[in-house]
């Protein structure tokens, strides 16, 4: 174990190691901390930057688990990194790759940081978990609330798809949908741990070990390229922790010696709730909660209210890499989708799409050389929203199971 303490990402303040959500100096978000230089003596880092494996525990000396033992997993991580081969940009680059982590057990990458934050929970004697989410987080959190034996309950937005909120009770989680957006539910899980004993494992910066999850795609990312970090990466953002998350795990990537940069960071938002980018281009640090939140990327629609300090989290991970915030709009969002379907054969949801719409807009307005590499982060499968598809194709034929009919459809 090389975790040593969490530490406020604001005031600096370093506390005790424990399932505690923010600093109580100054309410700041906390990080975990890890001995990097004990780390790097022992060399225990080598094996897991040499090659890619499926399960979080391959990751354990950068985890803050205490035991592999106390990992719940079912198979998350060891997802493909994919070329992309089949659609041109309008200008550079020729090098994208697709980290589709879609491929994880319950279909998006949220498996990676609930994996950790509910096995953590257990492990410090927590018997149940709640989460807000948009729907993927959740399901992730019903999943391994399962496998680990824990009570999990659920709080969603009214609007988010169905097949999400199937895909929890499932497995066994309670649902509880309010009518309201992503940021109530935050704020009602809060409220509940803040008053139970009850782990809040909401994918936002106010768990600190989630982020630990997720930055296990930025090893992966590493080693697929074969020890080589990309120039770009583009992740759609809500609040932002997966891209802080890859921002500390290429630097912890960095700190140990195995390179001597850092990706810059893209993060991409729906026009219709884009609280990050707003102030990014008008370049602030703080950012306003988002009145309003209407896209057909439901998963990174959050509009951050009550916890507006999570932006500036993300935009200083985006600063620090030296990246940017874009917001691409639904229209280019659903022709993403449809060409990463038709072309790649990658079926995504909505918002796992907008990378690819970013990608293409940044294109045309030539920010990228030609032998530069880009990764997009594919978060979510497209079986999570299947009901977008209907909207954008023609109607069903039906035949009778007869010969004639059929080629006279073909001819
Ligand atoms: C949660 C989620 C994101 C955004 O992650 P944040 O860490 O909340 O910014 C992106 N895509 C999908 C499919 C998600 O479920
Ligand atoms: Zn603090």
């Amino acid at each position: 174990m090389y975790v040593t303490n969490l530490k406020c990402l604001d005031c600096f303040e370093e506390i005790e190691f424990d399932y505690v959500y923010k600093c109580p100096k100054c309410n700041g978000a906390l990080d975990v901390g890890y001995d990097y230089n004990k780390l790097s003596q022992n060399g225990d880092c080598f094996s897991m930057i040499s090659q890619v494996k499926s399960g979080l525990s391959h990751f354990i000396n950068l985890l803050p688990c205490r035991h592999p033992d106390n990992l719940i997993t079912i198979g998350e991580s060891g997802t493909h990194l994919l070329l992309m081969e089949n659609m041109a940009l309008s200008e550079n680059p020729l090098n994208v790759y697709l980290k589709n982590e879609s491929s994880n057990p319950t279909g998006s990458f949220k498996d990676r940081p609930l994996s950790i934050s509910v096995s953590l929970a257990k492990e410090l004697g927590f018997d149940s978990v709640i989460i807000a989410s948009t729907g993927n987080a959740g399901a992730s959190a019903a999943a391994y609330a399962a496998k680990g034996g824990l009570r999990c309950l659920v709080l969603v937005p009214k609007s988010t798809p169905m097949a999400k909120i199937l895909q929890a009770i499932a497995y066994g989680a309670q649902i509880i949908c309010v009518d309201g957006t992503f940021s109530d539910c935050y704020q009602l899980a809060e409220q509940i741990s803040n008053i139970q004993r009850i782990a809040n494992v909401t994918t936002t910066y106010i768990n600190p070990f989630n982020l630990e999850g997720d930055k296990t795609i930025a090893f992966e990312i590493f080693t697929q390229l074969g020890c080589i970090v990309p120039d770009y990466l583009i992740v759609p953002i809500g609040a932002g922790p997966l891209l802080s998350a890859m921002h500390k795990g290429f630097n912890e990537i960095r700190i140990l010696g195995f390179s001597n940069k850092n990706p810059a960071l893209i993060g991409v938002q729906a026009e219709g709730c884009a609280p990050i980018v707003e102030a990014f281009t008008m370049g602030r640090i703080e950012a306003k909660a988002w009145e309003n939140p209407k896209t057909v990327a439901s998963a990174i629609a959050d509009p951050l209210k009550g916890y507006e300090r999570d932006a500036t989290y993300t935009l200083r991970s985006i600063k620090e890499s030296k990246g940017c915030a874009i917001s691409v709009n639904d229209e280019e969002i659903l022709s993403a989708h449809s060409d990463l379907a038709k072309f790649e054969g990658l079926f995504q949801e909505p918002t796992s799409a907008a990378s690819l719409a970013a990608l293409r807009k940044l294109s045309t307005k030539g920010l990228f050389d030609r032998n530069e590499t880009v990764v997009l982060l594919l978060t979510g499968h497209g079986l999570k929203d299947p009901g977008i598809v209907s909207a954008s194709h023609e109607e069903l034929k039906i035949i009778k199971p007869d010969i004639n009919q059929l080629k006279k459809i073909l001819s």
